[in-house]
């Protein structure tokens, strides 16, 4: 048994609770969570936003731990080792995607972190816990120059932006403009300042410029100037849309230039609306991107260590679960809260702040 944060119904709070974690098989890893982020999935989630929501829930999918077991067949990591585990926990492995590394198209198909159900047949629990057994090629290394804490956000936010940037060849030179800087978004400005492209966010209001320019942004707009966005019609090779709630999707095409392509990350609940002239015209495509396999994600953590890419954390104790939710929804996180896993073991009361959002009580 190991102390977890649970949701046990849709828009109830946390509790604090005992989960059972599978007997080590002989591909399986332990690892003791030390660090886990808080991405705007797991509010989606929750909230049932996507549907066939499964409670109770215990969420977290941006886990960073050591590993303090293993099963007698895996070789690829050792007890003491610093590692991460992301969005999926499972895959076939023989399925044409998964040979290919794309395990995140398994047609089986792959078996997500928490909110699913494993081949064996059992719900899976998310890193808002203390240990997590998993499968031993869903588990990556965490390389020396980032620590614990940093790695956890580049698990989901991480991979999900790093995918789409190399899919379709970000380099020197290409024009990039990051829509929403949040969680995904600040991380996509850095990785792709550090592809050498020219990068612009486009974000609600200018509050975080001085912050895009600190990651490496040449330039901020509103998405409400729409004279400075006239300006820039036509002019961006890539759009990378992380945006949490809609967006007017027609407006983004028209900065794209012709043959650009608009990648879809951010998943809110509502359909997009888009004009077929918004296509059309320039040739443009519109594309989705989801979170990317577990080799990409390998080389995104050595990619972020080589280039001294870290997230911008804050980190919080289990007792603070509730309350950072309220403010992912209210968009005040700058840029990834992170759970230091270690208070949740022995928390007598946990503050219960009911008001908006999710209250993490005491269980
Ligand atoms: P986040 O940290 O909350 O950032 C989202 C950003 O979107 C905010 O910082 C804000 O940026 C903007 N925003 C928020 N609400 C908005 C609204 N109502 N209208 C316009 N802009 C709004 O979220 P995140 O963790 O980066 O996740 C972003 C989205 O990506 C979520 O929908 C999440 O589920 C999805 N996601 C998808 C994948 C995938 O594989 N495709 C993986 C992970 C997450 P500004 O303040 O700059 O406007
Ligand atoms: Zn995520």
């Amino acid at each position: 048994m190991t102390p977890a944060l649970s949701v046990p119904a849709v828009g109830a709070p946390f509790e604090r609770t005992m989960i059972e974690r599978r007997d080590l098989g002989g591909h399986d890893v332990m690892i003791e969570i030390h660090f886990c982020g808080i991405c705007h999935s797991d509010l989606h989630q929750v909230n049932d936003e996507w549907g066939g929501a499964l409670f109770p829930m215990v969420p977290g999918h941006e886990i960073a731990g050591v590993v303090t077991a293993v099963g007698d067949s895996v070789r690829s990591v050792a007890v003491g080792d610093r590692v991460g585990v992301g969005c999926l926990v499972d895959s076939c492995g023989e399925c044409r995607h998964c040979l290919a590394g794309e395990e995140q198209h398994c047609l089986a198909p792959a078996v997500p972190t928490y909110n699913g159900v494993g081949y064996d047949g059992e719900p899976t629990y998310g890193g808002y816990s203390r240990h997590i057994v998993v499968r031993d090629r869903f588990v990556v290394h965490i390389p020396a120059a980032i620590e614990l804490a940093d790695a956890a956000p580049l698990l989901c936010a991480g991979i999900t932006t790093f995918a789409p940037l190399r899919r379709w060849q970000v380099g020197e030179g290409t024009r990039l403009l990051v829509v929403g800087l949040g969680g995904l978004g600040h991380l996509a400005v850095k990785i792709a300042c550090a592809m050498g492209a020219e990068v612009s966010v486009l974000s609600r209001t200018l509050a975080k410029r001085a912050d895009s320019v600190r990651f490496g942004a040449s330039r901020c707009l509103a998405s409400d100037d729409s004279d400075a966005l006239g300006q820039l019609a036509g002019h961006f090779d890539l759009i990378l849309n992380t945006v949490s709630g809609g967006t007017d999707i027609d407006q983004l095409l028209g900065l794209l230039a012709v043959d650009g392509t608009l990648v879809t990350l951010g998943a809110p609940p509502q359909p997009l609306q888009v004009s077929p002239f918004a296509l059309i015209v320039g040739r443009r495509s519109l594309a989705g991107s989801v979170i990317g396999g577990i080799a990409a994600t390998q080389q995104m953590l050595d990619f972020c260590a080589e280039h001294g890419i870290l997230p911008e954390t804050e980190v919080i104790s289990a007792a603070d679960v509730g309350e950072a939710y309220a403010r992912v929804a209210r968009g005040e996180v700058r840029y990834r809260s992170v759970i230091d896993l270690a208070t949740i073991a022995d928390q007598a009361a946990l503050a219960a702040p009911a008001a908006e959002g999710l209250a993490v009580l005491d269980g």
